[in-house]
This record gives structure tokens, C-alpha cells and sequence, in this order.
């Protein structure tokens, strides 16, 4: 584990810092708590049904994220979303396909979940439920920024205090996702539909995408109001307070429901730099909340944080 940079996350600021870092010559170790990779970038299977639960689609419009996007394109990853009129990319077979394409030729550990960050000396110590500890020259942190300062606080790691106080500010809002099933078709057009009241905001069916062959499957986002309101609530307790306007909206009636609640949707403000880099402390923070509430956001707050690291490494 000599000079390893351990990169906690495999959402894409996570992986794209480590392809990034990996393409500079160094060495990283991607460790992530879920069983998958992508994080917000998320593909669910319910029986024949198959959703893209979080990011429905990304925009692009910074220069170095074309360049990846072009990349993931010549390999079929991502496509452009062809019924949109906006200029939208989606993953192919699903959104996780984006995820799936930056881990390649990178290790990264799934099933890991860091449980404490503790320095000893130079080095990081990083404790993983149920896999013991893992020791590292530096450490990068890509989660939601709360859940990052709960790993230092936990091993007694303090920051500087301005730095702490600006990153404590940091919040994000809920967003509860229904899944549903229909009992025929939808009237959902091909590119979804964008609310800008009630409490459905988001409708698309995952089988007009391409994400779920056989079947309708409708992602439902909630609106941030709704989610807060109702976040503890069950799956059927939910569908009953938004059945009404949610069926109105696709044009059929709803079969089965299936409710993913993100704690962590969106980072609702943005830091006024695209990465916190501590050369004293040899720790890294990136993700949205660093590069705008976005994908986008999230890969160029990644490819900041590589470059800073990048030129750290090389001195
Ligand atoms: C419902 C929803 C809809 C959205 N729609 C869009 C959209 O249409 N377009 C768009 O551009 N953006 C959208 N977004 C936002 C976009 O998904 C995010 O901005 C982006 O994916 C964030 O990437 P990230 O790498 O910063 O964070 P994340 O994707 O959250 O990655 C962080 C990773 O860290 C892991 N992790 C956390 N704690 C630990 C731990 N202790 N140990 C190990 N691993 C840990 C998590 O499991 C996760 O994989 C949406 C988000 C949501 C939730």
C-alpha cells in the first residue's frame, strides 16, 4: 500500500478521479460501500422491470468532460438521448453503464464500507466494516460531504476550522424515487416529463428509454418538499398520496410500487472551489457539492481533484 492514494466512493467524482490519477501513473484503490458502482448514477431491477432510480440523464457543456463523454460514446456506454430536443446523454443499457466503463482497469473494492479515518503519523488508516484496516499515503473522500466529515470526526481527525465551518454548511436535499409498474402502456413521451409543481416532478418510462425492454417501468421522482415532508413513510403509504396525480400523468393505472429514498439527492449549495486539497493532511474532498449538482458537476469536481494530486505527486 506504499504511496497509494485510497479514494473513498465509486460515484463518477470518485471513479473519474481514479482514471484519471491511474492514467497519470498512480496508484489508487477505489473502495465503496454499496454492491454496485455509480452511487447516484443507479440501475434498479424489480422482476422484468429495470429503472434508472437517480440521474435520468446528463448534460455536457465543459470541454474536458466532452473528451470522457466521447470516449464512453466510441464504446457504447452513453449515447445521446435521441428523442430529446435537448442536448442530453444517457447510458446504455442504463445509467450505471457509465460507472460500469470508468472502473475498468481500476480496482475497486465493493461491499467496503469505511467505517473511521484515523492518522497515524504520515499515514491513513481507513477501517472497513468487516474487512479490517487499510493503510494509505493519501486519502481522497467522494461522498456526500456529511457523511465524509462523520468518517474524521469519528477518528478524532479535526481540519482546520474555517475549512470545517465551510464544509459543515454544506447540505443536500432528499428525493424519494417511486418505481412503478402499469397495467398497459404508458403516454409518457419518449424523453420524460419535467414538473415544475406537485408533488411528482419527474415521469419517465424506462422501457421508451431503452432501460427496460420488456416492460413499462416508470421512474417517479418526488419533489423536494414531498420528500422531506413524507421521507419516513412506506412504499404504499406513498404511492396512495400521489396515485391520483402520478397515473394522470402517465395515462395508465399503476400495478406495483417499489420506493428508493435518497437521503442524499442534491447538493443544494455549491463550494466555492471544484476540490478541498490538504497537502498537510494529505486528504482530498470532491464530488457535486464542490462542482455544481450535477453529473457534470460531480466529474469536473473528480478531474480537479486528480489534477491537484497529479501535480502533489509529482513534486
Ligand atoms: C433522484 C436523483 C435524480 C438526479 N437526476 C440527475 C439528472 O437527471 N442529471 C444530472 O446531471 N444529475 C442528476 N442527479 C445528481 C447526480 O446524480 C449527482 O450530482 C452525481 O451523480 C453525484 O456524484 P458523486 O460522485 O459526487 O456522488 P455519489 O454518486 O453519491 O457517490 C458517492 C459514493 O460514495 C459511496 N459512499 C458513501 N459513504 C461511503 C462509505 N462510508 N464507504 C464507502 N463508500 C461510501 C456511496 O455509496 C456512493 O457510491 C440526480 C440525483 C438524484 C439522487
Amino acid at each position: 500500500m506504499e504511496n497509494t492514494t485510497v479514494i473513498i466512493g465509486a460515484g463518477m467524482a470518485g471513479l473519474i478521479t481514479a482514471q484519471a490519477l491511474h492514467a497519470a501513473g498512480a496508484r489508487v484503490l477505489v473502495l465503496e460501500k454499496s454492491r454496485g458502482v455509480g452511487g447516484r448514477l443507479a440501475t434498479k431491477r424489480v422482476g422484468e422491470a429495470v429503472f434508472d432510480q437517480g440521474a435520468q440523464y446528463f448534460t455536457v457543456k465543459d470541454p474536458a468532460f466532452a473528451t470522457w463523454v466521447s470516449r464512453w460514446q466510441e464504446a457504447g456506454a452513453v449515447a445521446p438521448w435521441p428523442e430529446s430536443a435537448h442536448r442530453r446523454f444517457i447510458g446504455r443499457p442504463s445509467m450505471t453503464a457509465v460507472a460500469k466503463t470508468l472502473s475498468e482497469g481500476i480496482e475497486v473494492r465493493r461491499e467496503h464500507k469505511v467505517s473511521r479515518l484515523t492518522q497515524v503519523g504520515e499515514r491513513w488508516c481507513i477501517e472497513v466494516e468487516n474487512h479490517g484496516l487499510i493503510c494509505a499515503a493519501q486519502v481522497i473522500l467522494t461522498a456526500p460531504v456529511p457523511q465524509s466529515l462523520a468518517l474524521l470526526a469519528t477518528g478524532g481527525v479535526k481540519l482546520p476550522a474555517l475549512l470545517e465551518a465551510g464544509l459543515a454548511k454544506l447540505n443536500y436535499g432528499p428525493c424519494l424515487a417511486l418505481l412503478v409498474t402499469l397495467n398497459g402502456p404508458s403516454r409518457l413521451p419518449a424523453d420524460g416529463v419535467t414538473k415544475t409543481e406537485g408533488d411528482v416532478r419527474w415521469a419517465a418510462d424506462n422501457q421508451r428509454k431503452g432501460v427496460s425492454p420488456r416492460m413499462a417501468a416508470v421512474t417517479l421522482h418526488l419533489s423536494p418538499e414531498f420528500s422531506a415532508l413524507h421521507y419516513g413513510l412506506g412504499e404504499t403509504e406513498v404511492l396512495e398520496l400521489v396515485r391520483q396525480e402520478a397515473e394522470e400523468l402517465i395515462g395508465e393505472s399503476i400495478a406495483t410500487a417499489t420506493l428508493h429514498r435518497w437521503k442524499f439527492a442534491y447538493a443544494l449549495e455549491t463550494y466555492p472551489e471544484r476540490c478541498v486539497w490538504l497537502p498537510e493532511y494529505r486528504l482530498g474532498f470532491a464530488g457535486d457539492a464542490f462542482g455544481g449538482p450535477r453529473v457534470e458537476g460531480a466529474a469536473l469536481s473528480g478531474l480537479a481533484m486528480a489534477e491537484c494530486l497529479r501535480v502533489e505527486l509529482s513534486k
